[in-house]
């Protein structure tokens, strides 16, 4: 247990790095984190006993509202990382999920979505947040009638959102929390470009979470483009 180590000794212990301007103590424990009671239900109830280095660092950066660019390897616990100050970013600006999604997440699979907006019900579900998942391969129909009824979160393979773009069918001028998930992964598929267009029509004023498995100069860019002062964060001895 570590819950009582300062934020230092807690880095050391758990390999992370940290790189920008005025960055918060990692919470080493669920209860430091202070979320609210139906969210620590669901993850005690998942059986988790403790954060995960990610999600220890990541979430006090996302719950102040700060740009992240974080580099860890898969089966880490990014996905929580992001989702739980996504539930948080929810409650606090409360509008209308029929006027478009406020959490718009990318993703570079069907199967990865599918996976995220699996743990974006089990944990938001007592928070009453609701999502969809967009991807292609599907028929276009029950996607197009989801995102109608109105949806807080939309998790997203870049090909098939930017084709419902095309097609005028879903607004994002309400997103104010995006997120690129393995966005190397992203790159290397070759959805740069789409991903490019979705963004143009993502306000500006909002805040961007990049995660990524590597730190090539693609994925740099791509940050240096997207991103405003971001803390980096890196888990491990990844360079
Ligand atoms: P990544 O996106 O980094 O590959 P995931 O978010 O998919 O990792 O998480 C990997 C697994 O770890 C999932 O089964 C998830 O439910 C589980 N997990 C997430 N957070 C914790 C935690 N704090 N303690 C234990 N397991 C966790
Ligand atoms: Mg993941």
């Amino acid at each position: 247990g570590g819950s009582n180590l300062s934020g230092d000794a807690y880095r050391r212990q758990h390999e992370i790095t940290v790189t920008g301007d005025e960055v918060p103590l990692p919470f080493s424990s669920f209860e430091a984190t202070g979320f609210p009671s139906e969210i620590l239900r669901e993850v005690y109830s998942a059986g988790f006993s403790a954060p995960t280095p990610i999600q220890a660092q990541s979430w006090p950066i996302a719950l102040q509202g700060r740009d992240i660019v974080a580099i860890a390897k898969t089966g880490s616990g990014k996905t929580l990382g992001y989702l739980i100050p996504g539930f948080m970013h929810l409650k606090r600006c409360h509008k209308d999920p029929r006027m478009g999604p406020t959490v718009l997440v990318l993703s570079p699979t069907r199967e990865l979505a599918t996976q995220i907006q699996d743990e974006a019900i089990k944990f938001g579900k007592s928070s009453r947040i609701s999502s969809t998942c967009l991807y292609g391969g599907a028929p276009k129909g029950p996607q197009l009638r989801d995102i109608e009824r109105g949806v807080d979160i939309v998790v997203a393979t870049p090909g098939r959102l930017n084709d419902i773009l095309e097609m005028s069918r879903i607004s994002l001028h309400q997103v104010s929390y995006l997120v690129l998930d393995e966005a190397d992964r992203m790159l290397d598929m070759g959805f740069e470009p789409q991903i490019r267009k979705i963004v143009k029509e993502v306000p500006t004023r909002r805040q961007t979470l990049m995660y990524t498995a590597t730190w090539p100069k693609e994925v740099r860019k791509i940050a240096a483009d997207l991103l405003v002062n971001p803390i980096q964060v890196n888990i491990g001895n990844i360079d």
